[in-house]
């Protein structure tokens, strides 16, 4: 008698916002017990060298405009590959569960009775930012944000009322992905709706990669800015008092404190 088949499984995998050394220690592993990879255009593929050469490595990557494999595609090949009882890691860029469809690729499994997991990964919306020494909070300055994307399956999107009013009161800081062809209608509808022209804004392409580069301008300067010097995407575009150049430069005093920095 042959034992049946092990059960395959599938894990859903952050690969982080590009650099190989920003995949979690648990992403790192699962990719080493994998017997399938299916990946994303933006991961670092130098974590699949090490790949036993049995490991099968399937790209559905999609440049933006282009899908290279439907996401029904793509739910199919995850479903199909754990059916044949193979550990499947479906690696994708950031965090999985952040405008990544991994919540339509977890459903996918569980509506066919496939285990899956999630490891989650470093969100661009949140390590971009860092990596070029932004501060999505920073105390006295702003102490919430808000993480919204300007692309949809419709196409380019509006900003909605909550986005607008973070910038307009100042209340929170906007970081937007998937933004880069939207500006300029994001900077007319912040306008429009009355955002100080003076707003800080900063625009980080390829953020963690050797090209990484951050681009600064005002509000309503921003558009032409980002035009002049060609901002290609993936870029998080970032809209508040945090985006301020030198916001964490300039130690006061000899207390070693940064400005803005209050103390409790
Ligand atoms: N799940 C991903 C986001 C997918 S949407 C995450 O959590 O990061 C893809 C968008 O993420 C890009 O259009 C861009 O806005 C942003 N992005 C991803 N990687 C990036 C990078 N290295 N630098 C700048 N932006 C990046």
């Amino acid at each position: 008698m042959t034992a049946p088949p092990a059960p395959g499984r599938v894990t859903l995998v952050g690969a982080g916002p590009g650099a190989a050394d920003l995949l979690t220690y648990r992403a790192w592993r699962a990719i080493a017990r994998a017997d399938v990879v299916v990946h994303d255009r933006l991961v670092p593929l130098e974590v699949l060298d090490d790949l036993g050469p049995d490991v099968e490595v399937i790209d559905v990557g999609k440049a933006p405009g282009k899908h290279k494999v439907a996401q029904d595609g793509i739910n199919d090949l995850l479903v199909e590959h754990a059916r044949r009882g193979r550990h499947v890691v479906r690696l994708k860029g950031g965090d999985p569960f952040v405008f990544g469809r991994g919540g339509e690729e977890y459903a996918a499994c569980t509506a066919a009775g496939v285990a899956v997991e999630v490891v989650p990964g470093v969100s661009s919306a949140l390590s971009v930012p860092a990596l070029a020494g932004i501060p999505v909070t920073h105390r006295g300055t702003t102490t919430a944000f808000h993480v919204v994307t300007a692309h949809t399956r419709s196409g380019e999107q509006e900003l909605d009322d909550t986005a607008v009013s973070c910038v307009t009161l100042r209340t929170a800081t906007l970081v937007i992905l998937m933004g880069v062809s939207s500006l300029p209608a994001i900077v007319s509808r912040l306008l429009d709706a009355g955002a100080d022209p003076a707003t800080p804004v900063a625009i980080v392409e390829k953020g963690s990669t050797p090209e990484q580069r951050v681009t600064r301008a005002a509000l309503d300067l921003a558009a032409k800015r980002a035009d002049e010097v060609g901002v290609r995407a993936p870029a998080v575009i970032v809209i508040g008092d945090v985006a301020a150049e030198g916001l964490l430069e300039g130690v006061s005093g000899d207390s070693g404190r940064r400005p803005g920095a209050a103390r409790a």
